[in-house]
């Protein structure tokens, strides 16, 4: 059999680095696409054990079709896991108008050149549960209605319909994996579980006072990133494409991720402060999914919980912090 071709947008990103991994040993030719250049993702994918010539990467501007086009003409991908993202709820606040304009466009010019193409590229979407944002009853499945309470959210779900729209109008193999947060020691700085544990560590090393957050009252289900993406590589190998919920399935308060990460860390819970100036204007309660469909179709074995993650987490933390010193 030829071997398949798999082409990841976004590679540089914490998925890119787990799913770049899992394709290498599944025998994939992997194209990675990044705005810029690898050199600074190279330690994280050695991290993974693996090494630079193993991708064949290619800088692309994902906003200009020309390119995208090109890309796809050129390598001919069996499939296309589309990860590049402005990828911030807090950040979409502050820049909406590229949030939107990258996050919706990108998947548009993707989606037009495997149509306009005629290639039978296999097509896979990161949505997210944020598109869901305040919804009456929980658990989340595949068949509630979307509610996006912030720009990012509405950038996901436009990109979640465009999927759709291609699927049933021109009967491409186009999935969307509405993926609720997963973390991992690769987490990209700036999101709340990598703060945490990155800046809790800072305290006990005396080089920071205080941990100050946002709103901790609000839930939310999290998972485990390399697992995570087994789920993105199984939607692709289906007779047919479908939309998943990837979720641990129960969601937790964001205090009790500060909380546990301080007693694992012996810090007093008195240096955590709480500032409304990091509060989101909108922001959503409590969401978690229902992973049901992606485990009995899907064949996703999943049944982690949070704390067993963090620990996961934490010990990379630890052994990386012991052999800088
Ligand atoms: P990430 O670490 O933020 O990586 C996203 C990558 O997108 C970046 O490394 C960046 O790579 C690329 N990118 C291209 N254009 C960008 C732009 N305009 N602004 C910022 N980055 C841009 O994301 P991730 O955690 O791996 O998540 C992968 C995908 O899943 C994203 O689409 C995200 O929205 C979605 N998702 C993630 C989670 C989660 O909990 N992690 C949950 C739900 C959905 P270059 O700079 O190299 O181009």
């Amino acid at each position: 059999m030829d071997q398949k071709v798999a082409l990841i947008t976004g590679i540089s990103g914490q998925d890119g680095n787990y799913l770049a991994a899992l394709l290498l040993q599944k025998n994939y030719k992997v194209v990675g696409i990044t705005r810029s250049s690898p050199d600074s993702i190279l330690p994280q994918l050695a991290y993974l054990g693996v090494r630079p010539q193993e991708i064949i990467w290619e800088q692309a501007d994902l906003l200009d079709y020309t390119q995208v086009a090109n890309l796809i003409a050129t390598y001919r991908p069996t499939e296309i896991y589309n990860l590049a993202a402005q990828s911030s709820v807090s950040v979409s606040f502050k820049q909406p108008i590229s949030t939107l304009n990258f996050n919706i466009m990108s998947v548009l010019n993707l989606l037009e050149a495997i149509r306009i193409g005629g290639l039978t590229t296999r097509f896979y979407q990161a949505t997210s549960s944020e598109m869901y944002g305040t919804v009456p009853t929980l658990p989340i499945n595949e068949k509630m209605p979307l509610n996006p309470i912030s720009p990012y959210a509405i950038s996901k779900s436009t990109a979640h319909y465009m999927v759709r729209n291609y699927r049933e109008a021109y009967g491409l193999f186009a999935c969307s994996g509405v993926l609720f947060n997963h973390e991992s020691y690769l987490r990209r700085d700036g999101f709340f579980v990598n703060k945490i544990i990155k800046e809790a560590y800072l305290i006990q090393e005396g080089k920071q006072d205080k941990l100050l957050v946002g709103n901790l009252n609000v839930k939310r289900d999290f998972g485990f990133a390399p697992r995570y993406v087994e789920a993105m590589w199984l939607m692709l190998q289906q007779d047919l494409p479908d939309d998943y919920m990837v979720c641990s399935g129960t969601s937790i308060y964001l205090h009790e991720i500060v909380h546990y990460v301080f007693d694992r860390l012996g810090l007093d819970t008195n240096l955590i402060e709480i500032s409304p100036a990091l509060y989101r204007p909108t922001d959503i309660p409590d969401i978690y999914g229902d992973n049901t469909l992606a485990k009995q179709k899907l064949g996703w074995d999943y049944d982690m919980t949070f704390f067993e993650v963090l620990d996961i987490i934490l010990a990379e933390e630890e052994q990386a912090r012991q052999k800088l010193k």
